[in-house]
């Protein structure tokens, strides 16, 4: 098979489960917002109770980002099923986990009937067996069910989803390696996603057919595919709807032909999956992608592929997003859309909505990681204990005065290390900031990050998946460091703000959403889809000295409490959600689309 001729670094975000995309970090930018400090500003898009009012209780006065409020509740609840290969705190490699695990819960309290489906990678000791068993394309499959605050979590039980990941880490779900995916993921999915088709009239606690589910990203990307080609057909799930929700373009589920065969759908479904593309490898056990490798498409060569995420574009009833930007970004050309733009567009577009985050779980007035609780009133005395205890830990220099900046991520071209580790000396030498890094990622990250870091009681690195550690950095950073090649919504950023750390993000997806420069952040411009360059280098460094230049004054003390005090829950995306629920099954259709346009993102609340 032609390798084709070396080039550059267009070769990013291979993980994350069938990630088959080398090209995909080339959706950053194509116009670059000019780099900071911030000469110019980034460019902003335009952009039982089951009905009835109620109010949530009312939080303590050091909570004054979640005030109590009175909560409109829907007129006609919906029944939904979320369908995903993640769900936290069950299973999680990032923010697709995140949301499945959070969403549900504020739409359950808004009188939804809500479930989650995900794979069962592991003996939950909080899961019963249901005793439920169907054969699905020839396999006993069983599910497994727990209910927490309010929602029904059910656990698809097969050996190719435990045996493979049980007493591995949660960022094993798809493959042992980054970029090298379990050979079979197209059967383990297949599997799953006619399982979580049936978890909703099957079990003891039956939705029925008449649910709304929402996939999400291309391991259950077959669900809007089946509902539409298989079981309305046959005049079953007739009232059935289907969003398919993108939580990273990057990852697509692109497999070989020659696994249509065994996907057991009728012929006239393959043409929505059919893809060319330059690249003679899916990234699979058999076929890794090689991390020095350099060949890429280069020849001109095209090969035919089966494209999962392109099928559930142009099956769903509704595609959606985890940002506004990201939706306008998807669309707006092949880089960015990593090829998909037109097919999206075929499909009817793309909505965004942004993600919200675990304001229960990434709380410094409840979290048990740091050494003092505080909230918006106490977040100087608060902050201040967490860094020292933090600079303790991780060996820094116990300097209250040094400007922290920390980052928590995948190492990851992606999440823009390279240029954050080529700008790391400058940062030090510059500035009297100290640098801590927390990630896990591709093993030749995972070792820079460990060559460069850990010197003269500046740096640190933690290469671990560590939520303790994770919280640790949130509380005790002054700023978080967020110079993401392109990021759909990005969690991070979120939960840094709510534990009162200021970001300093690239201007792309939803960080360009939910950072307002110089109120609640500071943007670096957009940085090169592709290549480590001088440039974006110095974007990093400059503007996280710029950012350090107002350690300590009253403009910091007021971004900082501006992050601290957002309300990013997932309060109002839920409200969002709920209208696009209701559009969907057509209830209340204009009081759907009002509601939608009352819920702003963070940028245009603070
Ligand atoms: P992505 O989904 O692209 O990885 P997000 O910002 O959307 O990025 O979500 C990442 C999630 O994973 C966040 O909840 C973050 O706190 C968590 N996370 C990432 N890396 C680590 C780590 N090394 N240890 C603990 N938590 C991590």
């Amino acid at each position: 098979m032609a390798t084709g001729v070396k080039r550059g670094s267009a070769r990013r975000g291979v993980s994350r489960g069938a990630a088959q995309v080398r090209t995909t970090a080339r959706q950053a930018a194509a116009t670059r917002p000019a780099k900071q400090g911030s000469k110019q500003a980034p460019r902003v898009p335009v952009s039982s109770r089951r009905s009835g009012v109620c109010a949530f209780a009312a939080p303590s006065e050091d909570t004054a980002m979640a005030k109590p409020a009175m909560v409109e509740l829907p007129k006609t609840p919906q029944d939904i099923v979320f369908v995903a290969a993640e769900v936290a705190p069950w299973s999680k490699t990032g923010g697709l986990g995140d949301v499945v695990g959070g969403l549900p819960i504020e739409l359950a309290k808004r009188g939804h009937r809500v479930m989650t489906v995900a794979p069962r990678y592991d003996q939950y000791s909080d899961a019963w067996d249901t005793s439920v068993v169907l054969e699905i394309m020839g396999e006993r499959v069983g599910f497994f069910h727990s209910k927490k605050k309010g929602v029904d979590r059910v656990f698809i039980d097969h050996p190719c989803f435990l045996a493979k990941v049980w007493g591995k880490t949660g960022s094993k779900l798809y493959g042992l390696k980054s970029g090298a995916d379990f050979v079979d993921n197209s059967k383990r999915f297949r599997i799953f996603c006619e399982a979580a088709i049936e978890a909703a009239r099957c079990l003891p606690f039956s939705y029925g057919e008449d649910v709304t589910f929402v996939a999400n990203d291309w391991h259950s990307a077959l669900v809007p595919v089946l509902l539409r080609d298989v079981y309305k057909p046959s005049g079953q799930f007739l009232d059935a709807k289907c969003a398919f929700c993108v939580h990273n373009i990057a990852f697509q589920g692109r497999f070989w032909q020659d696994t249509w065969d065994k996907l057991g759908l009728p012929d006239s479904s393959k043409e929505i999956f059919e893809f060319d593309d330059g690249y003679d490898k899916v990234f699979t056990e058999d076929e890794p992608d090689e991390e020095d490798e350099e060949s890429l498409k280069e020849l001109g060569l095209t090969y035919a592929k089966l494209n999962w995420m392109k099928a559930g574009f142009l099956s769903s009833d509704k595609n959606v997003t985890v940002s506004p930007n990201y939706a306008e970004e998807v669309v707006s050309n092949p880089s960015k859309g990593v090829e998909l733009d037109n097919v999206i567009a075929e499909a009817g577009g793309i909505e965004g909505i942004v993600n919200g985050m675990d304001s229960e779980t990434f709380n410094p007035l409840k979290c048990k990681f740091i050494p003092v609780r505080y909230g918006p009133q106490s977040v100087a005395e608060g902050k201040a204990a967490a860094k020292e205890a933090l600079q303790a830990e991780l060996g820094l220099d116990v300097d209250p005065a040094a400007p922290l900046v920390g980052f928590v991520g995948r190492l990851e071209e992606q999440k823009g290390v390279d240029v954050m580790l080529a700008a790391v000396d400058q940062i030090v030498s510059e500035t009297n900031c100290q640098v801590v890094i927390l990630g896990t990622g591709k093993k030749s990250y995972e070792a820079k990050v460990k060559k460069v870091m850990g010197k003269g009681g500046r740096t640190a690195a933690v290469v671990k998946f560590a939520p303790r550690v994770a919280r640790m950095i949130f509380a005790g950073s002054d700023y978080l460091l967020v110079p993401s090649r392109f990021e759909p919504c990005g969690l991070i950023q979120m939960q840094g703000m709510a534990y009162g750390a200021v970001p300093i993000v690239a201007s792309t997806g939803g960080l360009v959403d939910t950072v307002k420069e110089g109120v609640t952040g500071f943007h670096m411009g957009a940085l090169d889809p592709d290549a480590l360059v001088e440039e974006d280098v110095q974007a990093v460094a400059e503007t996280v000295a710029f950012a350090a230049q107002k350690y300590g004054t009253a403009a910091f003390e007021e971004m900082r409490d501006a992050c601290i005090k957002q309300d990013l829950s997932w309060s109002e995306p839920a409200r969002k959600w709920e209208a696009l629920v209701e559009e969907m099954k057509a209830v209340e259709v204009e009081e759907a689309v009002a509601k939608k346009e009352s819920v702003a993102t963070p940028v245009a609340k603070v």
